[in-house]
């Protein structure tokens, strides 16, 4: 008996910055790889930008039926108003089932948009996606990680973001996917949102969404001269990424683009170290699915105590500069 969900069609929206993949993408994959699987359908990545060759060859070998190539001048740059009016064209002419990408700020900013372009019903945080006779039922978190939701999407179509902590790397398949260019009509696009600008500050040091080690700093931390000294000191000598509890962005020691936790990045490292911060729940919904965390704290009853697996119950700016010196003899 043929499965009641093979003709599922799921569209992956892959993420990469000025050509270089985004790692959570490739948790989307194997997302659609699990559901193709258990249904039997089939799954397609769109890569919209300028000049994503690299990026599109980089997904060539995960079993996609295609990976579509939407390459044009006026997607350079991910203005949330122009991917999603061509994820929505796409959406309608490859006739998705289903729309995934990873759950990110760039998820956030285009899926809802494209979802009500397509008047699809759109859920965001997903961990689970089973099969449920014609239909699907989905697990997705809610309220800072601290309940998982089980829900349904009405509709024929469902647009989701999915957390990559939940999904792991996808298998690779002997064949590439063959690419398909689409067609992008800049004239069509509304034009009610251009490009001004984009002000980084390169640090040289990896992303926290991607990094196998993050070392995080807390309100401890008095000036951004000291998280420089101590957190990103300890991060370089690990070869790690830097994060920040909201207490430290909120006091403009560090940038919000460090922050971690449930208004902030979700990181799911092999390694976390929080140096300094408490452990409030909002910071846990970033952090807590990370492989092995080790916390530093003055205060034996800080609340990160309960779920770290390592705990040293010591000042910061006693213990710190002594482990950056050690590491520094090996
Ligand atoms: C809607 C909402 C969303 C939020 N989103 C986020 C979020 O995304 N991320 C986030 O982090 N927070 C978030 N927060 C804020 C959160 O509730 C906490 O206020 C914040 O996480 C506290 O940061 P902290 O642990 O650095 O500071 P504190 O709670 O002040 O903790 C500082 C810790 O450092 C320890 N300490 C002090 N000095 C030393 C020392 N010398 N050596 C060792 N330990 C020391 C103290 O014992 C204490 O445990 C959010 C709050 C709300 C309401």
């Amino acid at each position: 008996m043929t499965n009641p969900l093979s003709s599922t069609k799921i569209l992956i929206v892959a993420e990469h910055d000025r050509g270089h993949l985004k790692l959570a993408t490739l948790a989307a994959v194997c997302c659609a790889q699990q559901v193709c699987q258990a249904t039997g359908g089939a799954f397609e990545i769109l890569v919209l930008g300028e000049q994503v060759a690299d990026v599109v060859s980089s997904l060539a070998p995960y079993g996609a039926a295609v990976v579509l190539k939407a390459d044009h001048s006026s997607l350079l740059n991910p203005v949330a108003d122009q991917y999603a009016q061509v994820i929505s064209k796409v959406v309608k002419d490859r006739g998705a089932t289903m729309v995934a990408a990873a759950a990110s700020t760039f998820s956030k900013d285009v899926l809802p948009r494209a979802a009500a372009l397509v008047d699809a019903g759109m859920l965001g945080d997903v961990v689970s996606v089973t099969p449920d006779g014609d239909d699907f039922t989905f697990e997705r978190v809610m309220f800072a990680g601290n309940v998982i939701a089980t829900v349904k999407l009405d509709g024929p179509l469902k647009v989701l973001t999915v957390r990559s902590s939940a999904f792991s790397v996808p298998t690779k398949v002997d064949a590439a996917s063959p690419v398909i260019d689409v067609s992008v009509d800049s004239s069509s696009q509304s034009g009610l949102t251009t490009f001004v600008s984009r002000e980084e500050k390169p640090s040289g040091r990896p992303d926290a969404t991607e990094a196998r080690i993050v070392v995080s700093g807390g309100r401890a931390l008095k000036n951004s001269e000291d998280f420089e000294r101590l957190v990103g000191g300890l991060a370089d000598k690990l070869g790690a990424a830097v994060g920040s509890s909201r207490a430290l962005v909120d006091s403009g020691i560090t940038s919000n683009t460090l922050q971690i936790g449930q208004t902030g990045k979700v990181v799911a490292p092999d390694l976390y170290i929080g140096l300094g911060i408490s452990g409030a729940i909002q910071h846990l919904a970033g952090m807590k699915d990370s492989k092995v965390i080790v916390a530093v704290n003055q205060d034996s009853d800080a609340p990160i105590f309960e779920i770290a697996d390592y705990g040293l119950v010591a000042d910061v700016y006693q213990v710190v500069p002594e482990l950056i010196g050690k590491l520094g003899q090996k």
